[in-house]
């Protein structure tokens, strides 16, 4: 690890002087729990000559109730999050994420604005300088060549992410704020299809809150596969939330994590009205193989991820369909 570049720190207090700060300082970056970012400087990936704190801004901690919806702040730690007695009754498919990511000591510190605004990752980036440098660095950072697509003109960096697919099959807002304002987005907004810059947040704008709707009718859970069983990102996260209407489907989403350069909603509209089945569980298969592609991004080659994609996808609905058949069948008793 290098040392930290020379910096200024800035400690806004509002959110509103947090993001003037960011519109009028050239280059500069946000820093929540600094879990992602910190690692990634000391890296030597990225040289701000400013760093704005979002640790002091107030506000940006809470988790309150509005007119039945649940709203995050950003700078709330993952470790309120995944505890937090109305994210546990209502939604607990979120704690469930929220407690996958990484280890205790970063949960603690890490929050989710951090969490849904973390870097893309790849095995040709993130890793020391002298290495990127033996390498001829990348298209991403100080090179002019993509390793793992190598005619690309744009970065296949994969975003890894575990809380923002399952935000999306809640179907949560983002609500991001500039100066004097703020706008309301669907997650899936919050991203692009770009390894190297793959937030659609403009210079002078930062992730607020997330808003959760209610969640009455709704099962949902979040699968994810890794290398080791602790403190390691997704090789794929599948996030589902079902709703069954008698032996059919009433609604189902997908969302999928670890595959491509954004979290990416899977197109699922053409299951409603059918049951789950073989039938059902192949065509999601094959539409979710259309949407996510892992490439050569990490250590685990992408057929592998694919398959597991796959499997994680079918074993994750079948385990919501069973779950919401006894919660109807223990409602009828
Ligand atoms: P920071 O590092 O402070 O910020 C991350 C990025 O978000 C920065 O670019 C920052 O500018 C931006 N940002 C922060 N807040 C805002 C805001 N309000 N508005 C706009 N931009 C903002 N992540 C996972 O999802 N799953 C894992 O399993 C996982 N494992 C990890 C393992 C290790 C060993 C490490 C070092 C990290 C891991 N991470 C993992 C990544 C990271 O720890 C988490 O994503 C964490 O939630 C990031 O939150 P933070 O507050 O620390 O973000
Ligand atoms: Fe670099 Fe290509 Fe990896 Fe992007 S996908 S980080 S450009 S090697």
């Amino acid at each position: 690890m290098n040392l930290m570049p020379e910096l200024r720190l800035h400690r806004p207090e509002t959110l509103d002087e947090a993001v003037r700060l960011k519109a009028t300082l050239s280059g500069a970056r946000f820093v929540a729990g600094g879990t992602d970012l910190l690692v990634n400087l000391r890296r030597g990936l990225g040289e701000p000559a400013d760093l704005i704190d979002l640790g002091g801004v107030a506000d940006l901690g809470s988790v309150r109730r509005v007119e039945g919806a649940l709203w995050l702040g950003a700078g709330v730690t993952l470790d309120d999050l995944a505890r937090h007695p109305e994210v546990l009754a209502d939604y607990p498919a979120v704690a469930q994420a929220t407690l996958q990511v990484a280890g205790p000591n970063h949960r603690a510190a890490a929050t989710l604005g951090g969490n849904l605004c973390q870097d893309t990752r790849c095995v040709f980036f993130n890793q020391s300088d002298w290495w990127r440098k033996g390498n001829g660095y990348c298209l991403k950072y100080k090179g002019d060549k993509c390793h793992v697509v190598v005619k690309s003109d744009r970065c296949y960096a994969t975003y890894h992410g575990d809380i923002a697919p399952v935000l999306m099959v809640l179907g949560a807002e983002a609500v991001i704020a500039t100066q004097g304002a703020a706008r309301r987005a669907k997650v899936a907004e919050l991203y692009r299809e770009d390894g190297a810059a793959h937030l659609a947040l403009a210079p002078g704008e930062a992730l607020a809150a997330v808003v959760l709707p209610p969640a009455h009718g709704w099962r949902a859970g979040y699968a994810k596969v890794r290398v080791r069983d602790a403190v390691d990102f997704p090789l794929v996260g599948i996030a589902a939330a079902l709703r069954r209407d008698g032996d059919r489907i009433g609604e189902l989403r997908v969302a999928v994590s670890g595959t491509n350069s954004a979290p990416l909603v899977v197109p699922t509209a053409e299951f409603a009205g059918r049951a789950w089945d073989d039938s059902a569980a192949s065509d999601l298969v094959a539409v979710l193989s259309k949407t996510g592609n892992p490439l050569k991004t990490t250590v685990v080659g992408a057929k592998y991820r694919r398959r597991v994609m796959r499997a994680t996808a079918r074993q994750l609905v079948d385990r919501l369909w069973n779950e919401a058949a006894q919660a109807d069948r223990a409602a009828r008793a």
